[in-house]
């Protein structure tokens, strides 16, 4: 996670910005940052998502006052996910696609098609599915078996939309042009504007006899199986394209994709940063006093051996390189960390208890203070063995 930059300054705009101003700030940034366009490249991501983020709440004049007045307090939690920073990466991604109809749109998929005096062929919808996805075969990657329902081209009509031996005719409002002028008067003047055919929405044709079928839609629901290969190395909010996979669209026009997005499970055993792991081992007092070899478990390599000095406290971090996760770009695996955790005994039988006793009586006392032990510099040791 980053810290939290100032909206105005994540979309580089005054902060008396107008609407369109921002809008287009927006758009230039999601653009330059969008996935797509840098071969998944989390930090990539990372900028998409906190430009939409700002995007989301500045756009809003509501939500742009409460940040005004109270800064992050006053919109956390107000764009999306209740109690916080639940705005993920999937999130972005469809606001994105809500204001800017996704990257067909904007990067000339649509532009051309879109073309002026003719009708347009209309691309399937873009859909999102997700994806469960176990720390196991984030370790390893996978292959897996999505179900979606989909809307295929319809075999009764060809995708016509007509019924068999019938054909659209040309739409009589737009004249097949798919588009209607008007000239409107204004204290400005005229003003022509050009606006979808309602009678045919902007398809240039009109079906008289729809096909029974479909009723007239050109496509139908079906269910379909698509394999999905996930990368070693994935998180949370990831998501692979499955381009031309998703809806058909009537009458001749491209499917949609599928965005299929990754969702990680939890796994008790281990916390999880990036691609290091934390595990947290619990040893006894002699294993602790006397060091010890242990294994311990990784995710997707089996066990490895862990070598404990004598002398161990509780809260020492140990480091096992290269045993952590794959890292999504290739290039190594990250750390698995060991957190020590010396184990109380909750019960003990009568000649444990003598021993203890008789070990109370010779034993010295702990120092008054000891820094491995300090419970609150914990995360920050984390952090520092994840750095070194
Ligand atoms: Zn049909």
């Amino acid at each position: 996670m980053i810290g939290m930059r100032d909206y105005y300054e994540v979309l580089n705009v005054a902060r008396d910005a107008d609407a369109d101003t921002i809008k287009r700030a927006y758009r230039k940034l999601a653009m330059q940052y969008h996935p797509d366009r840098n071969n998944g490249s989390p930090e990539a991501a990372e900028r998409f998502k906190e430009a939409t983020e700002a995007y989301e709440i500045l756009r809003d004049p509501q939500k742009r006052a409460a940040y005004d007045r109270f800064g992050h307090a006053g919109v956390k939690g107000g764009a999306h996910a209740p109690g916080g920073f639940g705005f993920d990466f999937s999130d972005a991604l469809e606001i994105f696609m809500r204001d800017f109809g996704g990257l067909g749109d904007i990067f000339g998929g649509m532009a051309g098609a879109r073309a002026r005096g003719g009708a347009r062929p209309r691309r399937g919808p873009d859909m999102r599915a997700h994806i469960p996805v176990t720390l196991e075969e984030v370790a390893t990657g996978t292959k897996k078996t999505l179900k979606v329902r989909v809307n295929d081209v319809c075999d009764t009509c060809n995708g016509s939309g007509a019924e068999p031996g019938t054909q659209p005719v040309r739409c009589p409002t737009c004249n097949g042009a798919g588009e209607v002028r008007r000239v409107q008067r204004s204290f400005l003047g005229q003003m022509m504007t050009v606006q979808p055919c309602p009678q045919c929405r902007g398809e240039g044709q009109i079906i008289e006899s729809p096909c029974r079928t479909c009723d007239g839609e050109g496509v139908r629901p079906v269910e379909k199986t698509i394999e999905v290969n996930v990368p070693p190395g994935v998180s949370t909010g990831d998501y692979v394209t499955l381009r031309a996979q998703g809806h058909a669209a009537p009458r001749g026009g491209a499917r949609g994709d599928i965005l299929a997005v990754l969702e990680v499970e939890d796994d008790p055993r281990f916390i999880r940063d990036g691609a290091n792991l934390v595990y947290e081992l619990p040893i006894t007092f002699s294993q602790a006093a006397l060091g010890a070899e242990i294994d311990v478990p990784t995710v997707g390599e089996g066990t490895a051996r862990l070598k404990i000095a004598p002398g161990t406290q509780s809260g020492r971090l140990l480091r096992l390189r290269g045993r952590g996760l794959p890292h999504l770009q290739g290039g190594g695996r990250g750390d698995l960390i060991v957190r020590i955790k010396v184990w109380t005994p909750t019960s003990l039988t009568p000649e444990q208890e003598k021993l203890m006793r008789r070990l109370a009586e010779i034993e010295q006392q702990p120092p008054s203070h000891v820094d491995e032990d300090d419970e609150r510099g914990f995360w920050s040791k984390v952090k520092e063995a994840f750095g070194g």
